[in-house]
């Protein structure tokens, strides 16, 4: 059974028994990206009476539809519960002007472009090296906003990252992780809720962008299966920018894999498999 709105008060400084505060001092936000575990721990922290003052999402703008669904579903249930709306953050161009038009400024970077004879425009596709896509379009977003805040409180940054994942940033807080809840449970708390996601997840493994180059091959065949309006997108993306910069890492969707590829390989499976 979960814990319920009657949290115990172990201190005087408003933590609770597992070290996490309740305190009005603090400015409360949390980072939102929308997926099982930060969206789970949005909906324990309303559930628990934990003091949020500020939700934070940052829009790629290349989410799934289903994933836009969830999130206003998620900003009506935040707003009821506690009268306030998921404060979305947004690069002023998006996705595709930084993929295809991005101007470039630095001279070492126009330098080696024209040596290359690579368009002195565009970031083309995201790279292991230049992940570009997470730094400008989300990651920049949150930290420039939790860092103006931190300016103007005594601010607690929530993070819903799950007790079976690694990656932590020190500083931040972590609720899931002080409440020991896995990745699994994360998801069956949404889906106990009534917030399954619009199906996302009994589909994929991951619901971040769909245009994702860094998602697995099993995931793209199941983009073109199930989503194929955005199969078509993301097609017409790398023909486009295998276009631009060529057949090198900013023109090519994967390394080993242009999308064109992938449909010729995915199709050929699905004849194999109806023969
Ligand atoms: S999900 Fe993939 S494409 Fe989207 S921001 Fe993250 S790394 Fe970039």
């Amino acid at each position: 059974m979960m814990n319920t709105a009657a949290t115990i008060l172990s201190d005087s400084r408003g933590h609770d028994d597992r070290g996490i505060s309740h305190s009005r001092e603090h400015f409360h936000a949390v980072s939102l990206s929308g997926g099982k575990d930060s969206s789970a721990l949005l909906l324990l922290m309303i559930e628990r009476g934990m003091p949020i003052d500020m939700v934070l999402t940052a829009d790629t703008g290349m989410e799934f539809p289903e994933m836009y669904a969830h999130l206003a579903k998620l900003d009506a249930h935040l707003y009821r519960e506690r009268g306030i709306h998921i404060t979305t953050l947004r690069h002023p161009k998006g996705f595709e002007w930084l993929m295809f038009e991005e101007p470039k400024q630095k001279a070492t970077s126009i330098a080696k472009r024209l040596e290359l004879g690579i368009p002195l425009q565009g970031n083309g596709w995201p790279g292991m090296k230049v992940r570009w896509c997470t730094g400008q379009l989300k990651s920049h977003l949150i930290n420039k906003e939790v860092n103006r805040i931190k300016g103007q409180h005594r601010a607690l940054h929530y993070i819903g990252i799950a007790a079976d994942e690694p990656k932590r940033v020190k500083g931040e807080v972590y609720p899931l992780v002080e409440w020991g809840i896995t990745e699994a449970q994360a998801l069956q708390i949404c889906y106990d809720r009534g917030f399954d996601f619009g199906g996302l997840y009994q589909i994929y493994r991951r619901a971040s962008c769909w245009c994702c180059p860094f998602q697995r091959i099993g995931e793209l065949r199941k983009l073109r299966q199930h989503h194929p309006e955005l199969w078509a997108r993301l097609l017409q993306m790398d023909n486009r920018a295998r276009a631009m910069f060529g057949p090198g890492p900013l023109g090519q969707f994967r390394k080993d894999w242009t999308v064109e590829r992938l449909e010729a390989r995915f199709a050929a499976e699905k004849k194999e498999d109806s023969v």
